[in-house]
């Protein structure tokens, strides 16, 4: 079983950035709850951890300790962007990462960024490095993720649940293409959907209130060489 710790970035009585009437801490567990959704709804082979359930406060050092005491073998700490800026941007550690750790940046940022675009012209700002506590004291791969500006243009899409969503749901995929999770066996269509996928088209040639007519023209058919059921 793998093991997956995603951060909620702030939250209690640090709401990290404000505006627009949005709060960051708010949009990291949506995005983060998002992610966990489509986890445990798509894959299997893992355990999951969050840095916090609700809107508890937490220091930066106790959520990298929360994770190294679990052993986790990856660390996604989800951010909202400030600054009047636009865009996504990823962060790794500046110091020694292993190529695990920038395996984990690539898959995250590609998934990340595609499916942002799906919404709009999202400015790619880059994968980054920065010496960020929550990234310097964990010891497994750890990415950082700045999903937008709250405080620019970008809080349209901040604004708007399909694309939190659309965003919690590219971290849980990146997560799991890194650590190879298999997918869950997708339940099996029902009969009608089979059909209907598989183009199975159904004429009918008469509709009788009484059952004599229909039996008549079902003979006719037969006759002329056409399968006939009346139901
Ligand atoms: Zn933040």
């Amino acid at each position: 079983m793998k093991k997956i710790f995603l951060d909620k970035g702030h939250g209690g009585s640090d709401p990290g950035a404000v505006a627009n009437g949005l709060q960051e801490k708010t949009l990291t567990h949506q995005i983060v709850e998002y992610a966990v959704d489509h986890l445990f709804e798509n894959y299997t082979g893992f355990e999951l951890r969050v840095s916090r359930a609700g809107d508890q406060t937490l220091t930066l050092s106790q959520r990298a300790k929360m994770a190294n005491d679990w052993g986790a073998d990856v660390f996604v700490s989800v951010h909202i962007n400030a600054g009047k800026g636009t865009g996504f941007e990823s962060y790794v550690y500046n110091g020694g990462v292993s190529s695990q750790t920038i395996a984990l940046q690539n898959v995250l940022h590609g998934e990340i960024l595609f499916a942002m675009r799906g919404f709009g012209a999202i400015t790619d700002r880059g994968k980054k490095r920065a010496n960020y506590a929550v990234l310097r004291e964990t010891k497994m791969p750890a990415v950082l993720t700045e999903n937008l500006f709250i405080d620019s243009n970008d809080a349209k899409y901040l604004k708007n649940e399909a694309f939190l969503k659309a965003v919690g749901e590219a971290h849980a995929r990146g997560v799991a293409k890194f650590l190879g999770l298999p997918q869950k066996a997708k339940p099996q269509p029902q009969k009608q959907q089979k059909e209907s996928d598989g183009k199975l088209y159904r004429v009918q040639v008469g509709a009788f209130s009484d059952r004599e007519n229909a039996e008549r023209l079902a003979e006719e058919l037969k006759g002329q060489g056409y399968p006939a059921v009346i139901v």
